[in-house]
């Protein structure tokens, strides 16, 4: 029987995870797969680890492993599929905003043949206009930056077969953004549509200062493109400031004229300082990204884990 394992992060979930995994278990006694479930304790400070334990001592299908402190989820996800060693593997949020119940769609597709089978949002229940325009724009500009298409409205649920899965093993940057690698790994790709339901209980770990650094993550790790605004507003500036030089030049040296300086070259030097000083962030916002990947340290350490019964370790770090 092909072999299913359910990766699940998880940090300060206590409120939910008990209630979570009761439906994933109705939703997996239903799949005629070998099911497993390993949860993931991204260094939760309540008793989300004691509940994970708990669950895998009642049941030989769920393991628990326990990061050394928090990584963010997409570093705690990346753990879990280091450990998995299944035929296919299924990505999905603690919080119930995933419903289980689609699994079965999900599995549905890589039956037919998929590697990468996602769930889309048609809706955003119980989130608020701002947060959706905010997401929406964010999907756009990702659009048009990025090299590979990031499909829209979609989180990380999804599922990936085997070969999709050692292939995503093998991208071992260290700034994760795990939307863009699992579409740049390729492969076939198909998406299956559902409706996002709000937080069941607890609270979202995202505020908008987070999302603002997960944004600039997610174009800098996928598109070199504001590197390249910068270079062409540099080529723009040059040029104008080339004419009008000329242009003060010839006023000077033929009509005699005394050049009246002070507002125009306050205007002129304060802007150009603005372009400057934007132009060394976008660069220091890369450099720092190769300096964090030039260190070359492991991605995450393991406290504790405690794999499921049937199963071994594909990759450990
Ligand atoms: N999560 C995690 N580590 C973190 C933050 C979140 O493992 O540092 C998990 C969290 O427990 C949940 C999932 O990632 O299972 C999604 O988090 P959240 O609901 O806060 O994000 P949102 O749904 O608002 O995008
Ligand atoms: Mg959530």
């Amino acid at each position: 029987m092909p072999k299913l394992t359910v990766v699940v992060p998880a940090y300060n979930e206590s409120a939910v995870l008990a209630i979570f995994h009761e439906r994933l278990r109705g939703v997996l006694d239903t799949l005629s797969l070998q099911c497993n479930v390993l949860y993931i304790d991204d260094g939760s400070r309540d008793d989300t680890w004691t509940i994970m334990q708990s669950l895998a001592a009642a049941d030989a299908r769920v393991g628990a492993l326990k990061l050394s402190r928090n990584f963010g989820k997409e570093i705690a996800l990346t753990a879990g599929l280091d450990h998995v060693d299944a035929d296919a593997a299924v990505v999905i949020d603690a919080d119930l905003q995933d419903p289980p119940e689609l699994i079965p769609e999900l599995v549905a597709q890589w039956q037919a043949g998929y590697d990468v089978v996602y769930a889309t949002r048609s809706a955003r229940a119980g989130e608020s206009g701002f947060k959706r325009f905010t997401a929406a724009a964010f999907y756009r500009t990702m659009e048009i930056l990025s090299d590979v298409p990031v499909p829209r409205d979609t989180g990380d649920f999804r599922l990936l077969s085997r070969r999709a899965l050692k292939a995503l093993s093998q991208l071992r940057e260290r700034q994760r953004f795990m939307k863009g690698l699992f579409a740049w790994i390729g492969y076939r790709q198909t998406s299956v549509q559902y409706m996002r339901d709000p937080r069941k209980a607890g609270k979202t770990k995202w505020n908008y200062w987070r999302l603002g650094q997960f944004a600039i993550e997610g174009i800098t790790s996928f598109s070199s493109a504001p590197l390249r605004l910068a270079t062409w507003t540099g080529v723009t500036a040059s040029l104008v400031a080339f004419l009008l030089g000329l242009k003060v030049l010839i006023k000077a040296l033929m009509h005699r004229d005394p050049v009246p300086g002070y507002p125009s070259l306050m205007v002129v030097i304060l802007f150009l300082g603005g372009v400057q000083l934007l132009a060394l962030g976008v660069i220091g916002e890369y450099l720092g990204r190769s300096y964090a990947e030039s260190k070359q340290r492991p991605l995450y350490f393991i406290e504790e884990e405690r794999l499921p019964a049937s199963q071994g370790t594909l990759h450990t770090e």
